[in-house]
């Protein structure tokens, strides 16, 4: 019997290995799985009941209980009564007397397998050893009494002796198939632990976005764990069972993996950082590796950790080589200083505009205190409690103009910002941005001088003298004390300006206002009105008039006696004289400007009567200066009324024929009568006038030559208009004359155009060419007052002249003083000699007339022959002379 027990053990080892092979196989299909282990178990137990042991006839003993309680126990309810249903169909089968106690036993085994299976699952009994074999000592007992007890009357159907092995055998395999089951459950479980920790470990890994591989000891790539095939140099599945050398060049390779062997030996992480080549071009990469606790594939190897830091590496090199550029730009811009303070004041930062505003290198600056390097005494406070404002409470400085100071002391005027900059993690500083305003300081100061003063020669100007002569008049009215303004202006200045150049003249206007200030007293100003005009204001003279007087004439002689002493110009001794206008203020009523004029006017007294002296202003005087101002005005008027008309004055030759007319202006005035040129033409002239003037002149005159072309008797004459300088320098001169000539008609070979000498004083060049102009239009060109110029004879043979008139003065002069013969000769001579023809004017004797003749001039005007005369009777004379 034993060794049948032993069998029917051995179907139970074999069942359960069949069972824990199954069960890992329909772990995927549960249902299924559960089914055939139904399906197994319920097999083997009609196995068993085909092979029993049979005590007696119809009373099988199997291993049925241990199978289906144990298979209720650890498949659950489903397998188990599957096997219950086999089970009990077979016996059903089998038949015989022990069909019912087989029966329960069946049903009750079932039972409790579920039982016990519902106690386990609420803790109440386990599924040790012990328990196992209480509920198999505990099943058999109850399936003995069952089989006792339900065994037909009289029969026995278990021997005696049977019994015991009988529970035995059975509880020991009940504890034995439940154990191995139980093992079998166990260690699915644990493996289902495994894959799911595997699973959610791989999961992890394959998010993490650094390259995590294994390497061996020799750099041998075993295992790459992420999926980032980005960040390898050929893909994960072709990278391992390569080696570091494949992908890396040979130092680099050899480097990593001594760090690789040292982080086995010594079992510490190490870290690298590389470059690799990738499909997506050269990344950045840091890593480290970490000893592996255990073997791979049975070596020693490390966990190599990678992260790709490319974009951090290139964001870190934008930063930078932004941040190089613009300190480049901070060091490097030019005239903008930019300096750098801690809040202890002390330089951080010196750019190059700061060296040269401040005159410290960076070098000196850097550690330097700000307030000791270039803020001035008065400065320091200020600039403290602002500066620690700005540090405490971050409260700004207002921007501004600021005097600082120079390395050498002198003052710097900036335009001044300040800016508090905390980078992160770090102090505040303050930067101040310095823009240098010396320049426009200078500018200031020198228009601000400029406004009062003369750049020349560092006199006062017109405008501060005024300003001073205002305070003068003041001052005289309280202290009752005299002051006079003394005007003066160079004589002949303008002739040593246009022969020497301006530059000498320059020269001479300083050395003037020298002398002029050295001969004054401290009191007194001195300024230069403009040209070669100087203004003295004398103050606190004799409060008695005519004493005061005195003291302006010694002053004056004084002053004159000192600016006449020789000047060295440009190395060449000159001479020169002044004349002096003085007004005393005695009248409280006149004007600054007033003063000024009434001095003026003396000035030009003092010219008029031989220049190099001293003239007092008196109030006859004044009545001139209003008469003057009157005629100004009055010609204006004349010109716009035709109060204006043209005289002829006959022009004769040799033969005594009339050949034209010098044609001399004459005014009409309603309550003047006719008044002179000689009297409106220098004032015209100085006030421009005489460009209105000279263009009504000239139209005239062309039209009345261009009329007496028609006329037979008068179509030969010819025409003399006279030209002021001034008209001549006109820009559009030629122009207006062109213009005129062609609607006047006017034959340009019946012209001519009378220069006076004083246009030879500029631009002799231009002069000529312009005359050239003139005379390619057919115009003739007569130069007039020949002989009481300074420059005459140099000029002459360069001039496209026609025709010298001599003048005036020495014709009358001849019959007198044999010089003016001479100079009337020579004058006619040279003319022949260069081919002009020459007037005589102011001819008024028939001596004259002889003399003239006699020397050969060929040409005459004068009284002798008719004064200037209205058209009218011009043109009758010229008939009648025809007619004789
Ligand atoms: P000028 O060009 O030298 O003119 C000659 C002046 O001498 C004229 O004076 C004329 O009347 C005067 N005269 C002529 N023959 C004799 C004479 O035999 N004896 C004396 N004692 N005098 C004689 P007028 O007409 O008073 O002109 C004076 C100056 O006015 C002219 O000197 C000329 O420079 C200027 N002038 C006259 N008309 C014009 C003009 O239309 N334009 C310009 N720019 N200046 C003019
Ligand atoms: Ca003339
Ligand atoms: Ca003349």
């Amino acid at each position: 019997m034993l060794l049948e027990l032993i069998r029917g053990l051995a179907l139970l080892l074999a069942l359960c290995f069949v069972h824990s092979v199954g069960v890992r196989f329909w772990q995927h299909r549960p249902l299924l799985g559960r089914v055939l282990t139904g399906l197994l178990f319920g097999g083997i137990c009609a196995l068993g009941m085909l092979q029993p042991l049979q005590p007696a006839p119809g009373v099988l003993i199997d291993p049925r209980s241990v199978i289906l309680s144990m298979v209720a126990l650890f498949a659950g309810p489903l397998p188990a009564t599957i096997a219950t249903a086999i089970a009990a169909g077979t016996r059903l089968a089998l038949g015989g007397s022990g069909l019912v106690a087989g029966l329960a036993m069946i049903f009750g085994s079932y039972a409790a397998g579920l039982l016990y299976r519902q106690a386990r699952a609420n803790g109440w009994w386990g599924v040790g050893l012990w328990p196992l074999l209480n509920f198999g000592l505990l099943l058999h007992m109850a399936g003995l009494g069952l089989l006792y007890g339900l065994a037909p009357e009289g029969a026995i159907p278990l021997d005696a002796e049977k019994v015991l092995p009988y529970l035995l055998t059975f509880t020991f395999a009940t504890a034995l198939l439940g154990a191995l089951m139980h093992d079998a459950q166990e260690r699915l479980a644990t493996a289902q632990q495994l894959a799911d920790k595997a699973a959610r470990l791989q999961a992890l890994t394959r998010s993490i976005p650094d390259v995590v591989l294994l390497l061996n000891a020799q750099g041998r790539y075993l295992e790459v764990l992420t999926h980032h095939d980005d960040h390898l140099a050929v893909p994960a599945c072709d990278v391992v069972g390569h080696y570091l050398s494949d992908y890396f060049p040979p130092e680099e390779a050899a480097q990593f993996v001594a760090q690789i062997q040292r982080s086995l030996a010594q079992r510490q992480v190490e870290n690298f950082s590389y470059q690799l080549r990738t499909p997506q071009g050269l990344r950045h990469f840091e890593g480290r590796c970490q000893p592996l606790d255990s073997l791979v594939d049975g070596q020693p190897a490390v966990v190599f950790i990678a992260r790709d830091r490319s974009a951090e590496i290139a964001a870190e090199t934008a930063l930078r080589a932004s941040e190089q550029r613009f300190r480049h730009l901070l060091d490097e811009v030019p005239a903008i200083s930019v300096q750098g303070y801690g809040a202890d004041l002390r330089v951080q930062y010196w750019n190059r505009a700061s060296e040269q505003l401040y005159g410290y290198s960076a070098d000196e600056a850097m550690g330097r205190s700000l307030l000791e390097l270039i803020i001035p005494a008065d400065l320091q406070t200020p600039v403290r409690q602002a500066t620690s404002a700005l540090f405490s409470s971050g409260q700004p400085i207002p921007a501004g103009e600021l005097r600082l100071h120079h390395k050498n002391g002198h003052p710097v005027h900036v335009f001044s910002s300040h800016v508090g900059i905390a980078a992160p993690g770090q102090p505040l500083m303050m930067y101040c941005l310095d823009i240098d305003l010396s320049a426009r300081k200078a500018a200031e100061e020198r228009a601000d001088y400029l406004a009062y003063y003369d750049a020349l020669t560092g006199l006062p100007n017109r405008r501060l003298l005024l300003d001073r002569l205002g305070q003068a008049i003041a001052a005289h009215q309280r202290s009752g004390l005299c002051a006079a303004l003394l005007y003066l202006d160079l004589d002949h200045f303008k002739t040593l300006n246009d022969s020497r150049g301006h530059a000498v003249g320059d020269l001479l206007l300083q050395q003037v206002a020298q002398r002029l200030q050295s001969g004054i007293r401290a009191q007194d100003t001195v300024a230069r009105l403009g040209g070669d005009e100087f203004v003295l204001l004398l103050h606190s003279l004799n409060a008695n008039a005519v004493e005061a007087a005195a003291q302006v004439r010694r002053l004056g002689d004084e002053l004159l006696n000192a600016l006449r002493q020789p000047y060295q110009l440009a190395s060449q001794e000159h001479h020169c004289s002044a004349s002096m206008g003085a007004v005393l203020l005695r009248d409280n009523h006149t004007s600054t400007e007033e003063l000024l004029q009434q001095a003026d006017l003396a000035m030009y007294r003092a010219k008029e009567e031989g220049r190099n002296t001293l003239r007092f202003f008196d109030p006859a005087m004044q009545t001139a200066v209003n008469e003057r101002l009157q005629l100004q005005a009055d010609i204006h008027q004349g010109l716009r009324t035709q109060q204006f008309v043209l005289f002829y004055q006959p022009q004769i030759n040799a033969s005594g024929a009339i050949i034209g007319a010098e044609v001399l202006l004459r005014w009409q005035h309603p309550e003047r009568g006719m008044v002179s040129p000689a009297l409106f033409i220098p004032l015209a002239e100085e006030t421009g006038q005489i460009l209105a003037l000279g263009q009504w002149v000239l139209e005239q005159a062309l039209a009345q030559q261009g009329h007496w072309r028609h006329d037979p008797q008068l179509a030969s004459l010819k025409l003399s208009i006279n030209v002021s300088a001034r008209q001549f320098r006109q820009a559009d001169f030629v122009a207006k004359l062109q213009a005129l000539l062609r609607s006047s008609g006017a034959a340009p070979t019946s012209i001519t155009l009378e220069l006076t000498e004083s246009l030879l004083l500029h631009d002799i060049n231009d002069v000529i060419a312009l005359m050239q102009v003139l005379r390619n239009l057919g115009l003739h060109l007569s130069l007039d007052d020949f002989g009481t110029g300074y420059s005459s004879l140099s000029y002459l043979k360069r001039l496209p002249l026609t025709q010298v008139k001599i003048d005036q003065g020495f014709v009358r002069g001849m019959l007198h003083d044999h010089k003016d013969v001479a100079i009337a000769r020579s004058i006619i001579t040279l003319a022949q000699e260069l081919g002009l023809s020459v007037v005589a004017e102011g001819v008024e004797t028939e001596a004259h007339h002889q003399l003239l003749q006699a020397h050969g001039c060929r040409q005459f005007q004068g009284y002798l022959f008719g004064k200037p005369m209205p058209l009218a009777d011009f043109e009758a004379l010229v008939r009648s002379r025809d007619s004789i």
